[in-house]
């Protein structure tokens, strides 16, 4: 039987070999928004043969398909994100997590003037998550900034 990850594949003109079919299913297991590393050592352990470029090409394909979307919330690395549905990014600027949140139904679209087409529209926020928020004054680390597993 055919898993779901490979059906979306096929329906993009992807060839779903065994590795792709694992990275989409590894983002669609997870609310991390994981980058391309923490994939990598994710899968690791299970795929022996998987490589970093391998992980980065796929990611590539699969953002230039629609099927997961590339997030650029801070300079040092891009994040992923197998849900495309519209929402919104909140990335901790202490601990690193990224938090998702719903968009208000009524947003107001943004005001371009005449002659914009629109394709797509991002939401990202940056602070203090609430455990972040409530620890002591001054636990600014830096090693504290560096990504965590979960
Ligand atoms: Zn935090
Ligand atoms: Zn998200």
């Amino acid at each position: 039987m055919m898993s779901e990850s490979a059906g979306r594949l096929l329906a993009r003109g992807i060839k779903p070999s065994p590795q792709r079919v694992r990275i989409l299913d590894y983002l669609a297991g997870v609310k991390t928004h994981p980058s391309a590393e923490t994939i990598y050592q994710g899968l690791a352990p299970e795929l022996p043969t998987l490589s970093r470029t391998t992980v980065y090409n796929t990611l590539r394909l699969f953002a230039g398909a629609g099927l997961v979307l590339q997030l650029l919330l801070d300079e040092t690395e891009a994040r992923y994100d197998g849900d495309t549905s519209p929402h919104g990014h909140f990335r901790c600027r202490r601990c690193g997590r990224v938090f998702d949140f719903p968009l208000a139904a009524d947003s107001a679209p943004p005001r371009l003037r005449a002659g914009f087409r629109l394709e797509r529209a991002e939401l990202n926020c940056v602070g203090l998550c609430p455990a972040c928020a409530a620890g002591p004054a001054g636990a600014d680390r830096p090693e504290a900034l560096a990504p965590r597993g979960e």
